[in-house]
């Protein structure tokens, strides 16, 4: 079976074919462009972000998997409403202030093991946003209003023969011709002029840029068009974001990228839009705004692991939103545990063997993530093989080149889930010195501190396992 995704332009599974079939990356393998908007650093991300991101990688990672030349683009919004705002109030210069999350923002990719492509930032592609603007102008679907600020036209951009609203039906009837809208973020359906560029107002305070219009800034929509098409070219494979982008911002950036007409004839802005669901809190979307969310940091300081994050991010399909709980990421570290486990074993009973991968349980992960990246499908696949696994390790029925060739099978998977080995390094510091200083205390025959810090560790939610090249630690299976 080809590789089928869901396209939010058709509302279905489409076969993915490249926009260009013919086309090869620099090594060599069919080329595919992704664009996936990037996150807007006015503050820390929280786990609800980044479960987009995650599914972004996910999908990067199964394209590469599958044979495919991807090159991945996120832009970093680095200047829109909710960023000046922050800025006046900390009283810091713009770059400053979004360098601060920018950093955070990539600390927290990798610690949830997402690949990381080129990042563009908006405030560096100001060129573009104005040189597109104005082919918006030429083609009279941009207009000016007297304080200098330029709107996109959808009255006009409709009268040239292209529709509004093929990301989500709008109700026209309550449009009124005309009618702005100058938030970057504005009510669902409520479709009226956007934003191109917004003149400057003084609680801008120095965040400007000359344009052939007077000092301004863009609007937050213009940013992505202008960057993707400067990155990726006018026509390009994948466009990803959360389910809650798809309209305004997604329907936008169509509308300004195709009123640009700058595609080649017959081909479109983005072949295929893919939208991930929200990440919930009791049933409601977990936002700053309710404030009901919870960073990354705020779970590693409890002790869970990026690992741990990513597997319970990846633990439903990415079209389903699902409940965010403390006790889902309590699953998560036991699942991971079993797999750890099961490849810990595997590796000590292949020593140095080596064989090549079990093609059947590659086939079949790559038969259910190839059906729109079912990963529910895909995860029962990983746990049935372990399973089996384990009753044939017991059973002692399994040879050291088949543990060799299922160790290659899930090292192929791995490269999709980017779970990667279990890292040490997970284990907090404060505990492995704990651990140590176990050791310390059982050589004094001072039993009764090793054992005070065999329950302090444990109490942490860690087990500390003697074994002869030291002590090791494992997250305890709730
Ligand atoms: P922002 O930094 O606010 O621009 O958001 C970055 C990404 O996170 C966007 O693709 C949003 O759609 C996505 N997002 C925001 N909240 C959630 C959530 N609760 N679950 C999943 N994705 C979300
Ligand atoms: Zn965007």
């Amino acid at each position: 079976m080809a590789l089928h995704l869901f396209n939010s332009l058709s509302r279905r599974i489409e076969e993915f074919v490249p926009i260009e079939p013919n086309r090869l990356g620099p090594d060599g393998r069919p080329y595919v462009g992704l664009y996936c908007c990037g996150p807007t650093v006015y503050d820390y991300g929280h786990i609800g972000n980044f479960r987009t991101f995650v599914f972004a990688d996910l999908v990067r990672r199964h394209l590469d998997f599958r044979g495919y030349s991807v090159r991945a683009v996120m832009n970093i919004t680095d200047v829109e409403d909710k960023i000046i705002r922050r800025v006046r109030e900390s009283g810091r210069p713009l770059h400053e202030f979004t360098r601060t999350y920018e950093d955070a923002f990539l600390g927290d990719l990798k610690i949830l093991n997402c690949l990381t492509g080129e990042m563009p930032r908006a405030t560096e592609h100001i060129g573009d946003i104005i040189a597109l603007i104005q082919k918006l102008e030429q083609r009279g679907l941009a207009y000016k209003t007297a304080d200098g600020s330029m709107w996109f036209s959808i009255d006009k951009y409709q009268g040239c023969g292209c529709r509004y609203g093929v990301l989500k039906t709008i109700d026209f009837s309550q449009m009124r011709a005309g009618e702005r809208v100058a938030a970057d973020e504005y009510e669902k359906e409520a479709a009226a002029d956007f934003a191109l560029w917004k003149a400057r107002v003084p609680d801008d305070g120095e965040v400007a840029w000359d344009s052939p219009w007077g000092p301004g800034r863009p609007g937050w929509h213009i940013e992505c068009s202008a960057m993707s098409m400067a990155l990726l070219g006018p026509s390009f494979d994948l466009h990803l974001g959360g389910e809650d982008l798809a309209f305004p911002h997604h329907e936008d950036e169509i509308a300004q990228s195709e009123g640009a007409a700058v595609q080649t004839e017959g081909h479109p802005f983005v072949k295929y839009w893919l939208h991930g669901s929200h990440l919930l809190v009791e049933g409601k979307k977990m936002s700053k705004t309710l404030g009901n969310f919870f960073t990354l940091r705020d779970l590693t300081s409890k002790g869970f692991g990026g690992r741990e994050v990513r597997q319970l991010l990846l633990s439903a399909h990415y079209r389903e939103t699902f409940n965010f709980t403390l006790d889902g990421l309590a699953g998560a570290r036991s699942a991971l545990t079993r797999i750890d486990e099961c490849i810990d074993k595997l590796t000590q009973l292949a020593g140095g063997e080596s064989a090549s991968a079990d093609k059947g349980l590659v086939d079949a992960f790559t038969e259910a993530m190839d059906n729109d990246l079912n990963v529910a499908r895909a995860w029962g696949i990983v746990f049935d093989w372990v399973r089996e696994t384990n009753r044939q390790l017991a059973s002692k029925t399994l040879t050291p080149v088949q543990a060799a060739s299922a160790l290659a099978a899930w090292k192929q998977i791995d490269t999709v889930l980017g779970l990667g080995p279990r890292p040490e390094s997970e284990v907090p510091a404060a505990l492995l010195a704990l651990a140590q200083e176990r050791v310390a205390a059982k050589k004094a025959r001072d039993f009764a501190r090793a054992d005070q810090i065999r329950e302090q560790v444990r109490a942490a939610g860690w087990m500390i396992e003697d074994t002869a090249a030291g002590p090791k630690l494992k997250p305890l299976s709730p």
